[in-house]
């Protein structure tokens, strides 16, 4: 559901939502939610990594870089049977987006045909499909949405002005341009970013600005929580204030009212409260399975139970390919 947005956000008018009240921010999130996605349904996406390791870039929250001493090792490309395993156990555990990502800096040509083949074997169970794969070129994208993929994931991480600080190797406006190939080529954007970096809130500010001005605005926004790794230059990052974080997931949902706003990496470290905070907030996706990457994730059976004890159905397949069409 591809949307043009509606107003150009300012980085001061985002600031001003930051500092309502908590509950007259909720109040006012929670209405736009219900407004735009009245059965407030839950969207379940199952991330796998299919390569991991050995990339060659410094993201400084990432395990994945080859630079930093994690215990990552570098590995090959999943097989196609692997990965259709994993997706037929992600659906019939209730997924309906089965998503791969690889540790690469960009795609690369040569492997061009095994991805396809990967998103080929995914469409074929019904569900949707989603790569992360880093950098695109146009005839890449295009033969990508020729694969039949629906989402590609690429995430802004922070601010433009913040950027620099956190990766060295690449710039914001790759990010963008890669962005722009994808809505280029058809496919739906998956963008969001991370919070507890160390940014201020006016990055944080400054990211929601940069994705909701985005023109159509992303159909899904992962909001991750940091997982400072040991081994990687955010090792030590303190832990963000959780009510920050509802707020952004709320400012999230008030700035871009169709998307899917995601919970992605940091859920295990957050109680049961703070993720029904953020379903109040408008978080209406999680990722879902035991592994999120490299980052441990809550285990299915364990979300299916969190959801079921606050009455939050599951959005079925058939569903979210209306939703999404
Ligand atoms: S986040 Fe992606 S691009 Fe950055 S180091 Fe990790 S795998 Fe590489």
């Amino acid at each position: 559901m591809s949307e043009t947005k509606e107003q150009n956000w300012t980085v001061d008018a985002v600031l001003k939502l930051y500092e309502l009240p908590f509950n007259d921010l909720l109040y006012q999130a929670q209405t736009i939610h219900r407004q735009y996605f009245p059965q407030s349904e839950m969207q379940l996406s199952t991330l796998l990594n299919i390569k991991d390791g050995g990339c060659p870039e410094d993201c400084h929250y990432c395990p994945q870089a080859a630079r930093y001493h994690t215990g990552v090792t570098a590995k090959k490309l999943l097989d196609p049977e692997t990965v259709r395993k994993n997706a037929e156990a992600a659906k019939a555990a209730g997924a309906t987006r089965f998503c791969m990502g690889a540790a690469w800096r960009e795609l690369k040509d040569r492997d061009v045909p095994a991805i396809a083949n990967l998103i080929q074997e995914i469409k074929k169970l019904g569900m949707e499909s989603c790569v992360t794969l880093g950098m695109l070129t146009d005839s890449q994208a295009e033969a990508l949405k020729n694969a039949g993929l629906d989402y590609y994931n690429h995430n802004v991480d922070t601010s433009p002005e913040y950027y620099q600080e956190i990766i060295t190797t690449r710039t914001y406006d790759d990010r963008l341009q890669t962005l722009n190939r994808v809505r280029n080529a058809g496919i739906h954007v998956c963008s969001g970013g991370i919070i507890g970096l160390g940014e201020s809130r006016h990055d944080r500010a400054g990211m929601l600005v940069t994705l909701a001005n985005l023109d159509p605005q992303p159909e899904s926004v992962p909001i991750n929580n940091l997982v400072p790794i040991p081994g990687t230059p955010l090792e030590n990052r303190p832990p963000i204030d959780p009510f920050e974080f509802v707020r952004t997931v709320a400012i999230a949902r008030i700035m871009i009212p169709k998307t899917r706003v995601r919970l992605s990496a940091g859920r295990t470290a957050m109680s049961d409260e703070m993720q029904a905070l953020c379903f109040l907030a408008g978080a209406n996706s999680i990722h879902y399975g035991q592994k999120l990457l490299i980052t441990a994730n809550p285990e299915a059976k364990k979300d299916r139970e969190l959801l079921d004890r606050l009455g939050i159905k599951i959005e079925a397949i058939q569903e979210t390919r209306q939703h999404c069409s």
